[in-house]
C-alpha cells in the first residue's frame, strides 16, 4: 500500500453502482435507518445497532467479500443467529416488510491487520484506521431508506470520515450514509486525536491528526495543510470541494516527509497523507505530494482508463499552483515540467500507445510515462484555451459549477467531451483523440516556442519576446485570476 512516490486517485475501480442519492430524489421521504456504532475503549471492537423502520430490507450487505470473517455476534430482533451469512455473502432479515433490529459486532483489529494498516501507538491504543466496507452492512442498493450513522465514542475520542456530516446535528459525529457509490473505497480513524476544521476560500476541510511517535506538531500540520490547500484554490478561486476529510497519518522516520498520498472518494472525496513526522516544516512546504493530491479534487472521480488524465491534471497543477502560491518561483516550475516531461519521454517506448502504457503502469512502472503525458497534455490545453481568451483554470471552474460534486465515476472521453462543451470549443477531445492510442510523447516543439522556453543542455531558460512572458506569467504568475 505504501509504494513511494505512487499515487492512487481512488481510480482502481470498475464497476459502477447507481447513488443512492438518485434514488432517493425520485422518491416519497421514507424514515431514516440509524445505525448507532458503539466503539469500545480499546479500539478492538466495534458494536453496531441498526435500526430499519418498516418497510424494512430484507438483507444487509457488505461491499467486502471477506466481511463476513471480521463479524462476531450477530442478532436480529433480538434473537442470536449463529450463521447470519448467507451463501450469496448477505444477511437475510425478515420478510413481511416489519421493522428489523439488528445487532452484530466487529473485530476491528482483524480488518486492520488484512488491509495491512499502520499500527497506531502501542496496541493501537491511540487510534484505529478501518475500512467501512469491511464492516459497515447496509441495504442493498435499491433500497430508498435514507441512512444515518452515529458514533458512540468513549471520553475524549473522536472520529474522522468522508460521509458528510449531519448538518441539524450538534454532534459532530452523526453522518448520512450512502451519497457516493458503494464500491468506492474510504478509510475512517477512530481513537484520541482532534478533529479541526481548517477554512479555506469556501471549504472547511475536516482535518485530523493522528498520534505517532514522536508526537506530530498537530499545529505546523495545520498550517501545512491550510496553505497546500489555499494553493490549490489558487485555480479558481475557491478550494473545489465543500467539506472534504483530510487525514494524516505519522509512520514516523521516511525516505521523505510525505511517502504516500491518495485521494479516495468513497462517502465523499478525502485525501490521505502518511509523513515522517520527524522532519521540519520547510521539507513539508517544499514537498510536492500534498498539492498534487488536493488537486486531484479539482477532477471527477475518472474511471481507470483516465488515470493518465488524473494524473496529468494533478501533476501539471502541483507545480502551477506552487508556483502561483509562492512555494516555487516561476522558474523553478518551468524546470519542474521540464525535468518531468524529460522523465515521461524516457519511458516512452516505440509500439506502446498512452492507453496501454496506462493500463499497465503498475505492472511495467510506467508511471513517469502516464503522469507526464497527461500533464504535457493539460499545458498543450491550457496554451489553446489562453490562445481564446480562456484557461483551464476557467473550464474547470465552469465543471465545478455545473458537475463536480455529482457522485459518479467518469470515463475519460466524458470528461473531456463535457469540458469541450464549457469551453465552447474543441480544445481537449482533439488531444485525447491524437495522443491516447499514439506511441508517442506529446511534442511540446510549439508550446515551449509560445512560452519563450528554450531548452539549454538540461535546463530550460524562460526569454523570448513580451508576448511570452505575459504567456508565462498568466499560468505562473502570483496574481493570476
Ligand atoms: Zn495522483
Amino acid at each position: 500500500m505504501y509504494r513511494p512516490r505512487a499515487c492512487c486517485a481512488g481510480l482502481l475501480i470498475r464497476r459502477c453502482a447507481l447513488s443512492c442519492s438518485l434514488l432517493l430524489a425520485s422518491t416519497a421521504v421514507c424514515a431514516a435507518a440509524n445505525y448507532e456504532v458503539m466503539v469500545s475503549a480499546d479500539l478492538a471492537t466495534l458494536t453496531v445497532e441498526a435500526q430499519f423502520p418498516a418497510p424494512a430490507p430484507q438483507a444487509l450487505e457488505a461491499q467486502d467479500g471477506s466481511a463476513r470473517k471480521y463479524l462476531g455476534h450477530v442478532r436480529i430482533n433480538g434473537r442470536t443467529v449463529g450463521s447470519p451469512v448467507q451463501l450469496d455473502g448477505s444477511i437475510a432479515l425478515p420478510r413481511g416488510g416489519e421493522s428489523s433490529l439488528v445487532n452484530y459486532t466487529v473485530d476491528l483489529r482483524a480488518i486492520a491487520r488484512a488491509r495491512r494498516f499502520p499500527e497506531l501507538g502501542a496496541a493501537g491504543e491511540h487510534a484505529v484506521l478501518t475500512a467501512p466496507d469491511a464492516w459497515l452492512w447496509l441495504p442493498p442498493v435499491g433500497d430508498r431508506q435514507p441512512i444515518t450513522l452515529r458514533f458512540q465514542l468513549p471520553e475524549g475520542m473522536s472520529v474522522s470520515a468522508p460521509w458528510p456530516q449531519r448538518l441539524d446535528s450538534e454532534d459532530a459525529a452523526i453522518f448520512a450514509i450512502g451519497t457516493t457509490p458503494r464500491d468506492w473505497p474510504a478509510l475512517v480513524a477512530i481513537g484520541r486525536f482532534e478533529m479541526e476544521a481548517v477554512e479555506v476560500s469556501g471549504a472547511k476541510l475536516r482535518l485530523a491528526v493522528l498520534e505517532g511517535r514522536p508526537a506530530p506538531d498537530q499545529a505546523a500540520i495545520r498550517k501545512w495543510i491550510g496553505e497546500g490547500a489555499a494553493a490549490v484554490a489558487g485555480a479558481y478561486g475557491l478550494f473545489p470541494l465543500d467539506a472534504p476529510q483530510v487525514l494524516v497519518v505519522p509512520l514516523g522516520r521516511g525516505v521523505e516527509p510525505v511517502p504516500w498520498g491518495q485521494v479516495l472518494r468513497g462517502g465523499g472525496a478525502a485525501a490521505q497523507l502518511f509523513i515522517d513526522q520527524t522532519r521540519p516544516a520547510e521539507e513539508f512546504r517544499a514537498d510536492w505530494v500534498l498539492v498534487h493530491e488536493l488537486s486531484h479534487m479539482l477532477h471527477p472521480n475518472l474511471h481507470e482508463d483516465g488515470e493518465w488524465l488524473a494524473e496529468g491534471l494533478a501533476t501539471y497543477y502541483q507545480n502551477v499552483l506552487r508556483a502561483r502560491s509562492g512555494v516555487l518561483a516561476a522558474p523553478q516550475a518551468w524546470q519542474k515540467l521540464h525535468d518531468g516531461f524529460q522523465r515521461g519521454m524516457g519511458e516512452t517506448e516505440a509500439g506502446v500507445t498512452l492507453n496501454e502504457a496506462t493500463h499497465d503502469m503498475l505492472k511495467r512502472r510506467l508511471f513517469m510515462r502516464v503522469y507526464w503525458s497527461g500533464a504535457a497534455m493539460a499545458l498543450i490545453a491550457d496554451l489553446q484555451l489562453r490562445r481564446n481568451g480562456q484557461s483551464l483554470d476557467r473550464v474547470l471552474s465552469r465543471f465545478h459549477d455545473c458537475c463536480l460534486a455529482e457522485p459518479r465515476m467518469w470515463l475519460a472521453a466524458e470528461f473531456l467531451e463535457t469540458l469541450d462543451g464549457l469551453a465552447g470549443m474543441p480544445v481537449f477531445m482533439p488531444l485525447y483523440r491524437r495522443f491516447v492510442d499514439s506511441d508517442q510523447f506529446p511534442d511540446l516543439a510549439l508550446p515551449y516556442a509560445e512560452l519563450g522556453l528554450e531548452v539549454r543542455g538540461r535546463r530550460v531558460v524562460p526569454g523570448g519576446n513580451v508576448d511570452a512572458a505575459a504567456l508565462r506569467r498568466a499560468i505562473m504568475g502570483r496574481a493570476t485570476q
